[in-house]
């Protein structure tokens, strides 16, 4: 960890307005400075840099942070380097290099090589006999195996530990390695159990994390298992194989839906296939992607979970500089059973026949209708309409016009000038949207709360909680206010109550409290989060009697949930019931 005084002098001679500048065009707008987001592509400024605060905010894409997440960001790189990145242009000299973060972190990346290692062994080893007859059944040769890898965790709650003990690692440093579990009785046992292994590389080839993938259907636990995040592995600026795609001068990337795709596409001469970590594709993905691409083609699965990804994709790529295509596989689920079907050029010609973006909706649009009836015409044309505007440039309007026309037999002019009437709804919506959000102090709408948390109620009180944060860091006076009243576990929003808790923490120790005292800490999406919240926030005044207000609301919801919860379905109607009188 980076010594806090350091961090405070950094982000003190880092002024945010300075630092985004270097990137960002700014225009001053009263008390903030707005520009064009540099985490998405837009044409009106929705990026405001907030200098009292010291904090951004995309009403766009929802980025948000200090100036470290802005480094971070913008630089696609991870605490450490964003601040010896801000350090060399502040002018300071450099963290004390023995800073015991980055000796864990290298702790982690040998721990994870030497697994790596281990798990290579066990597959050629007597036990790993039927994980070597799963990777064979998969159609992989032993040059890929080796090439990626690919390995066999045993089927124990130990072997993997003990191997990685004897070596020298401690227990602390494998479960910060995401290879070790503690059990809540507090003994602990090994994450990955008789799994077939494939290792996740980073850019520089260390390995960072481990997907398992089940051998024994019967065996309880999940098909597939990743490593947890650890600090040497944030799967949403990870893109499996990209360390060997990047080698290849092609600039056509194939991203497929799993890590097994991508293998097997290598395998079969598509240097550049990668794939996502697991989740929906990321803006940060998408960055680290138009980097190494020009041009992208969707290969996702041909189900209904792959096309709704595949919509997903689509929308996150649409706003970067990259060319997307999405290929249509006839005849097999995924990429990989077309190749072992019709082989590695029949899919070469599918992929140089793949339809670009629009072209695929378009289609998608086509086949909701009956175009014979003129019912399910008028219906094709309205979805192609809302598909065009805002993504075609005035010479494609027009050539897609006149192919709608023909399939439509409704008049090119007349389907021209409602497009054009599309385009300009949607400009206007968009730009009344940014303008709302940019008003809203009614921040609810966006605060997300589980269903099992109680609906509209709960709503009131994360918003309550975001205030308390807000209320906080602009005024850390209000802590001893909150800090008897409120404990950072009973938050709705577990990231939230991590950063109150690291508040009080930091302000028992008598730390100065402002974001990037605590970003370090918290998970990018909590970032950014309380970006939000600090932009919300910038023009209110927020008073001691409000900070009342909010503690009340968040303390009036808990007796009715905790009062609830250990009655038994009979109980708790007759309990509404009188509590509806009650109001009567
Ligand atoms: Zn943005």
């Amino acid at each position: 960890m980076i010594p806090r005084e350091y961090i405070t002098e950094l982000v003190q001679r880092s002024d945010i307005v300075d630092v985004v500048e270097s990137y960002v065009q700014l225009r001053r707008r009263g008390r903030t400075h707005t520009g064009l987001c540099p985490f998405h592509n837009e044409k009106t400024p929705s990026f405001v840099v907030y200098p009292e605060t010291q904090s951004f905010y995309c009403f766009g894409c929802g980025a948000g942070g200090d100036v470290i997440t802005f480094i971070k960001r913008i630089n696609n790189v991870d605490y450490v380097e964003a601040v010896k990145f801000l350090a060399g242009r502040a002018g300071m000299p450099l963290p004390e290099e023995d800073d015991q973060t980055g000796r864990l972190r290298t702790r982690i990346l040998g721990a994870n090589k030497d697994a790596a290692r281990f798990f290579f062994t066990s597959l050629n080893s007597d036990a790993g006999r039927f994980a070597r007859a799963y990777w064979r059944g998969r159609g992989l040769t032993d040059s890929t195996i080796r090439r990626f890898g690919l390995g066999y965790a045993p089927d124990s709650f130990h072997e993997t530990g003990d191997h990685l003990k004897r070596l020298g690692y401690t227990e602390e440093e494998l479960i910060a390695a995401g290879l070790l579990k503690r059990s809540e009785k507090g003994s602990t046992f090994d994450f990955f159990r008789g799994r077939v292994m494939i290792p996740i590389f980073d850019l520089r080839g260390n390995v960072i994390a481990f997907s398992g993938r089940k051998l024994d259907p019967e065996q309880p636990g999940g098909k597939y298992v990743n490593s947890p995040e650890t600090l040497a592995y944030k799967k949403s600026r990870t893109l499996f194989a990209l360390n060997y795609a990047k080698k290849s001068a092609e600039r056509r990337y194939l991203l497929c839906e799993g890590n097994l795709d991508a293998i097997s596409m290598h395998q079969a001469g598509f240097p550049t296939a990668v794939a996502g970590c697991g989740t929906a594709l990321t803006a940060e993905q998408v960055k680290l992607l138009s980097e190494y691409a020009d041009e992208v083609v969707l290969c996702y699965d041909s189900d209904e979970a792959g096309q709704k990804a595949t919509k997903r994709a689509i929308e996150l790529l649409s706003a970067s500089p990259l060319r997307v295509s999405v290929l249509k596989i006839p005849d097999a689920k995924d990429p990989d059973e077309f190749i072992k079907k019709f082989g590695a050029d029949r899919f070469r010609t599918l992929l140089d026949g793949s339809d670009n973006a629009i072209e695929y909706e378009l289609a998608q649009a086509r086949a909701r209708y009956d175009i014979a009836a003129p019912d399910g015409r008028l219906g094709y044309l309205r979805d192609a309409i809302g598909v065009l505007a805002g993504r075609v440039t005035p010479t494609e309007r027009d050539v897609y016009a006149g192919r709608l026309a023909e399939e439509t037999n409704v008049e090119k002019a007349a389907i021209l000038a409602q497009l054009d009437g599309a385009i300009r709804a949607r400009s206007r919506r968009a730009a009344k949207q940014r303008e709302q959000a940019l008003l809203s102090e009614g921040a609810g709408g966006r605060i997300r709360v589980p269903y099992s948390q109680g609906g509209q109620k709960a709503l009131g009180v994360a918003f309550a909680e975001q205030q308390l944060v807000a209320a906080i860091l602009k005024t850390p006076e209000f802590l001893s206010l909150v800090a008897p009243r409120l404990r950072g576990d009973a938050f709705l929003d577990a990231g939230l109550g991590r950063a109150y808790t690291l508040l009080c923490e930091k302000s028992a120790r008598g730390e100065y409290l402002d974001l990037s005292a605590i970003s370090e800490e918290l998970p990018d999406e909590t970032v950014s989060l309380i970006g939000r919240i600090l932009a919300q926030n910038y023009d209110v005044g927020i008073s001691e009697r409000d900070v009342e207000m909010y503690l009340d609301r968040i303390e009036n919801s808990r007796p009715v949930s905790s009062t609830a919860a250990g009655r038994s379905a009979e109980e708790l109607a007759e309990y509404l019931q009188t509590l509806k009188q009650k109001k009567a």
